[in-house]
């Protein structure tokens, strides 16, 4: 089975409520979606968020990398030659991390395709479920209460909450959350680069201190602020949890050989794919360091191969991929069930997404 086509188109869609992080604030996933199509008329999909903030991608420089340097390299080469392809598409230019991730990704679904079995088997996994958490904005400490209990009532067991924004106010917010969800709720509590390294340290021993009970930090200081992880993972209890300071498996080793975070969050988007969040996956498995998986903000495509792959790997213990259920719909067809915590693995081959609206033909 060969590479015939390569297509980029996009999707819109609106989220239930706003997403706002330390960094941003958005209202809808605008999102664009890759379509492969292979000589025998076998489709392949994939999908990459313009995240500007994160990885300094834009919608012009995403089809950009995967019309004029990516498709070049790929088109014609055999599905069967995994590693081939892989090497091409990783190496035809540097960074564009999410334009690799979105054409990676319906590679491994072709791959799969091509052995009937759902992607997360090929990977090697058996685990047919997993657990997402679910995001709750930062908002006024009110609205934040009331949607973590909206997402306890709707299932979800385990919470992330963006602070960030506040300094020490942000205890007396997860402190509310805590009270209003009780004991039983994992609380994650993401400050997206928000804090400097001695008050992430006072921010998080207060939370310590209050027994708040909470489950990790993820990333309390700067991506580039290497000292500052080290700092705050020294002098705080709370597993913390490197994010925006981990792309490559290079980041990764370098980050756990420091004892600069005690767990580490793959995303997709930040690797450059399924094929480089596998290499941080076996650096994170000889250091015996645990792994979450997360998303941007994605639709069901990119999250669905980042399920298939949290699937297939222990080493991934946490998940973090609630993209689907902040969208107020789901416009593609097929793929894995997303039932609100819930998320059940396809168990037709490949990625398991049929069709994309931006695709008519
Ligand atoms: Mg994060």
């Amino acid at each position: 089975m060969k590479i015939s086509r390569i297509e980029v188109g996009e999707v819109n869609i609106p989220l239930v409520t706003p997403f706002k992080t330390a960094l941003r604030t958005v209202d809808s996933v605008n999102d664009l979606v890759v379509r492969i199509t292979a000589d025998d008329g076998r489709l392949g999909f994939g999908e990459a968020p313009p995240t500007a903030v994160i990885t300094g991608e834009t919608k012009g420089s995403i089809c950009c990398a995967i019309e004029q340097f990516i498709a070049p390299s790929i088109v014609g080469m055999e599905i069967e030659n995994l590693d081939g392809i892989m090497e091409r598409l990783q190496g035809c230019m540097l960074k564009n991390t999410s334009a690799k991730a979105a054409v990676d990704m319906a590679v491994y679904d072709l791959y799969a395709q091509s052995c009937q079995k759902p992607l997360y088997q090929v990977l090697g996994g058996r685990r047919a479920e997993i657990e997402t958490d679910l995001t709750i904005s930062v908002n006024s400490v009110e609205e934040m209460v009331a949607d973590s209990q909206k997402a306890v009532n709707e299932g979800f067991r385990i919470l992330k909450i963006k602070v960030g924004k506040e300094g020490l106010a942000d205890v007396a917010r997860i402190e509310a959350i805590r009270r209003a969800v009780g004991p039983a709720v994992r609380l994650r509590v993401d400050a997206n680069q928000g804090w400097g390294a001695k008050e992430a340290v006072r921010i998080i021993r207060a939370m310590e201190d209050r027994a708040l009970d909470i489950e990790l930090v993820e990333q309390p200081v700067k991506a580039d602020d290497f000292a500052g992880m080290q700092y705050v993972t020294a002098h705080t209890a709370t597993p913390i949890l490197a994010d925006e300071s981990v792309f490559s498996a290079r980041d990764a080793i370098r980050l756990m050989e420091g004892r600069a975070a005690d767990l580490i969050n793959i995303k997709l988007m930040k690797a450059g794919g399924i094929y480089p969040a596998l290499k941080i996956c076996a650096a994170a498995e000889s250091f015996g360091v645990e792994c979450m998986i997360g998303c941007m903000l994605e639709s069901k495509i990119a999250v669905s191969a980042a399920a298939h792959l949290a699937a297939a790997k222990g080493i991934i213990t946490r998940a973090d991929l609630d993209g689907p259920s902040l969208c107020r719909l789901d416009p593609y067809e097929g793929g894995p069930a997303y039932d609100g915590p819930w998320i059940r693995m396809n168990r037709t081959p490949g990625l398991g997404i049929v069709s994309a609206p931006c695709f008519t033909s």
